[in-house]
Formats: C-alpha cells, sequence, structure tokens
C-alpha cells in the first residue's frame, strides 16, 4: 500500500490542528505511522486519498451500522437540507424521532436531544445529580463516557476515597465527586457505597463495554449492580451510546434483561450526523428544564438534518429487526475465522464478542475489566493492526476499542479478513 498523499495531508494538518486530528485516537499514537486520511466510503469500504480501499471494521466508531452512505439516510438529509439546515426553533421531526426511539427502546418516557455522547453523558449526571440532590457519582475504570471533566477520571489507589485526575484541566474538586470502580467486580461498588452512605447520586457503566475492548458483563455483576442501585437510592446510568440500536432495537437493557434508570445515546441514533439523546421516566426527565429546575441547552440541538439521518436510520433499524440478527451472525462468522486463524499462529490471544461488538486481545487472561485488557502485548497488536491495514481491513487503531461490525459486509469480506490474518507475520 502507497499512503503517500495521506501522509502529506496529515503533516499539513499538524501545522493548523492540534496533532492533525480533532479526535486524539485518529492519531494512531497507538500503534504508529501515519492515519489514513478519507476520500470518500460506499457501504462497507472506505478509500483514501490513495485511492487505497479497506474493509472497514469502525463504522465512524459503530455510528454506521447500516454502512457508508446508506441511502434512506442520504436521501433523508439531502431532502431536508434543501429546507432549510437549522432554525433553532421546535420542529415536527424532533417528535417524530424522539416517538419512534421511545417506542423501541424499554422503560422511557422522554428523551432530550443533544450532539454528541458526551454531552448526553455529561447532561445524565447533572440530571441524576438535581435528581437525587446527590453529588457523587460511581463510574468504571476503562470505561469511557466522553470527555467531560467529571469522566476523564483514572483508577488508582486513592479509588475508595477520591479520584485522581487523569487528564491535565480536571481540577481536584470535579475529580472528589467521582469515585473509580472496577467492571465485573460487584465488591468494588458495593465498598464505594458503603464508604459513601447516602452521597451517590448514580452509578455510571457501559452496560457491554467497548472502550477497553469489548468487555461483557456477567449476570451477576449486572443484576448486582441494579439490585445494589435500587437498594441505595442511587440511580443506575446506563451508557448506551455504542450499545443503544446496536444490540437490538432495546439495546444492551434488552439483550441484558436489565432496567436502568436513565439510559445516553450516541452514534447510532444520528445515522452518521451529530446526535446524542438522555431519556428516562416521567419523573426523572420533568426535572430538566423548561419543565424543571436542571438546566440543560443547545443551539443545534434537535437539529434538522440531524434528525433527518436519526429518523432515517431508526426507521431501518425499528421495520428491520433482522439487521441484528444478521449482525450478529456476521461478528459469530468472524470469531470463529479469526480463533482459526490466530490458532496457527502460536500466540497467546482472547476474543471477546457480544453482538456485533468484537475484540481481539494478545493475552492469556480472560479479558474482563481494564487491568486484565491493559495486560495485551501491545507491540503484538501494533504488528497485527499494520498487518491487515496493509492488506485493505481498516481495525480501530487502538488495542483498547472494540470493532463494530456494519450490515453492508458480506461474508467475502469477513473472510478476506480471516485470510489476511493469517498473512500477517505475528
Ligand atoms: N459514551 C461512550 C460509551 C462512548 O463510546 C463515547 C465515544 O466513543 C462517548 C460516550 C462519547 O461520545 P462522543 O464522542 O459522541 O462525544
Amino acid at each position: 500500500m502507497i499512503y503517500k498523499r495521506s501522509s502529506a495531508l496529515f503533516a499539513e494538518a499538524k501545522q493548523y490542528i492540534p496533532g492533525g486530528v480533532n479526535s486524539p485516537v485518529r492519531a494512531f499514537k497507538a500503534v504508529g505511522g501515519d492515519p489514513i486520511f478519507v476520500k470518500e466510503a460506499k457501504g462497507a469500504y472506505l478509500c483514501d486519498e490513495d485511492d487505497n480501499r479497506y474493509i472497514d471494521y469502525i463504522a465512524s466508531w459503530d455510528s454506521l451500522i447500516l454502512g457508508h452512505a446508506y441511502e434512506p439516510v442520504l436521501n433523508a438529509i439531502i431532502d431536508k437540507a434543501k429546507r432549510g439546515t437549522s432554525f433553532g426553533m421546535p420542529t415536527e421531526i424532533e417528535t417524530d424521532l424522539a416517538k419512534l426511539a421511545v417506542s423501541m427502546v424499554p422503560n422511557i418516557d422522554k428523551i432530550r436531544f443533544v450532539n454528541s455522547g458526551t454531552e448526553a453523558c455529561m447532561s445524565a449526571v447533572r440530571l441524576a445529580r438535581g435528581y437525587t440532590g446527590k453529588d457523587k457519582i460511581i463510574k468504571f475504570a476503562g470505561c469511557y463516557h466522553g470527555h467531560s471533566d467529571s469522566f476523564l477520571i483514572q483508577a488508582g489507589s486513592g479509588a475508595v476515597t477520591f479520584g485522581s485526575p487523569n487528564s491535565p484541566g480536571v481540577t481536584q474538586g470535579t475529580a472528589k465527586d467521582t469515585l473509580l470502580a472496577s467492571y465485573n467486580d460487584l465488591e468494588s461498588v458495593a465498598n464505594l457505597v458503603k464508604v459513601n452512605q447516602g452521597e451517590i447520586a448514580a452509578v455510571i457503566i457501559e452496560p457491554v463495554a467497548g472502550n477497553m475492548g469489548c468487555i461483557i458483563p456477567t449476570d451477576g455483576f449486572i443484576h448486582g449492580l441494579r439490585e445494589l442501585c435500587t437498594q441505595n437510592d442511587i440511580l443506575l446510568i446506563f451508557d448506551e451510546v455504542m450499545t443503544g440500536f446496536r444490540l437490538g432495537r432495546g439495546g444492551a437493557q434488552e439483550a441484558l434483561g436489565i432496567k436502568a434508570d436513565i439510559l445516553c445515546f450516541g452514534k447510532v441514533i444520528g445515522g452518521g450526523l451529530p446526535v446524542g439523546a438522555f431519556a428516562a421516566s416521567n419523573e426523572i426527565m420533568g426535572h430538566l428544564a423548561p419543565e424543571g429546575p436542571v438546566y440543560q441547552a443547545g443551539t443545534l440541538s434537535g437539529n434538522p438534518l440531524a434528525m433527518s439521518a436519526g429518523l432515517a436510520m431508526l426507521t431501518e433499524l425499528n421495520n428491520n429487526p433482522e439487521v441484528f440478527t444478521s449482525l450478529q451472525e456476521k461478528t459469530a462468522h468472524l470469531h470463529v475465522g479469526l480463533s482459526k486463524a490466530l490458532d496457527k499462529k502460536g500466540l497467546p490471544y482472547q476474543i471477546n464478542r457480544f453482538g456485533s461488538m468484537i475484540s481481539v486481545h494478545f493475552t492469556d487472561h480472560p479479558v474482563i475489566d481494564f487491568a486484565t485488557s491493559a495486560k495485551g502485548n501491545n507491540d503484538t497488536f501494533k504488528k497485527y493492526f499494520h498487518g491487515m491495514l496493509d492488506q485493505g481491513i481498516y481495525l480501530p487503531p487502538s488495542a483498547f476499542e472494540s470493532y463494530f461490525l456494519n450490515d453492508a459486509l458480506s461474508y467475502e469480506d469477513l473472510d478476506e479478513t480471516i485470510e489476511a490474518v493469517g498473512k500477517i507475520a505475528l
């Protein structure tokens, strides 16, 4: 593969944009080398600025579950754009999308649209604090809920008392209200609840994690978490920014058989345009401005183009729920094929899969939380990533990210991917 134009564009971008990118993981820091610059995409394929073709396994980080430039979504955006791109006033399509989302997702009455997953999670936490009158939240090491201050907190020995900031710019004042627990470790949550009795507003979790690879919650953990929250008047927030409208119409709540109190959405709900959302019962959402005192707003929230993309996307998924089964079957096929190909390499590896999320970890221990995910051999991962890239397979450029399959992927694409693994020297 020749990456000449991509490298030149990256060099130029670095002169004007910090690190040359508008979101850090795009810069290939974890895998080395220059990122490829995308020219266009259709279905399951990306085409870069050097005219290389790639089979895409990130789908705009989960958003494009039906593939790139999906006609019904595209047409909805084009139609809408011709009639104005933003009004800052109410439009009917906001209610249309809200109605559809509420009908698909269990256990919610109302939904508020924002512009990103970050905004959704940030606003959900504010709402939880306003509703409960309590300040602290519990999050899990390795779970990502966007880049708002409260969430950029790292695990550490001080976790039972004070979190410590892991990004300069996050104050100790903010960090102290975010407590850290370990994923799949109910005891770590119970301890925090005990030590901070009556002070915790919410527990926020990726119900199937995708930001430390794909990590599946054990039944005991996720059901125990629900029980612990109910017993202690703590709201359970499911960050379904990745899992929502991907694991099924009803997302992780449906897939895991659990009811959360507040849900956060992003990615698929915007059909590839910038949309986030948070949702809950009438009682909880009644605390949100202008009905209640918890403030939240946005100039471009409910933007007509974004709403039309989201509505077209959810309509497709709602009308064709077999897409979710098709995606699961494709992911299972990939899983089996990758296992066979990796077995031949004689290296330790783990594959985690849930629905259409899947990740490969180069370690001999089961990957169940951030600590076990972090044990993966990054040198092997780098060889694997670049070996695949050179054969036209675009995987997430970090061992801490899940792959997201899109339904435009064919079985031939999956088999090409599996064969490519066989050709890499790991
Ligand atoms: N929550 C989860 C689970 C995510 O994976 C992400 C982004 O990857 C976010 C929140 C933040 O979403 P956004 O990047 O749209 O702000």
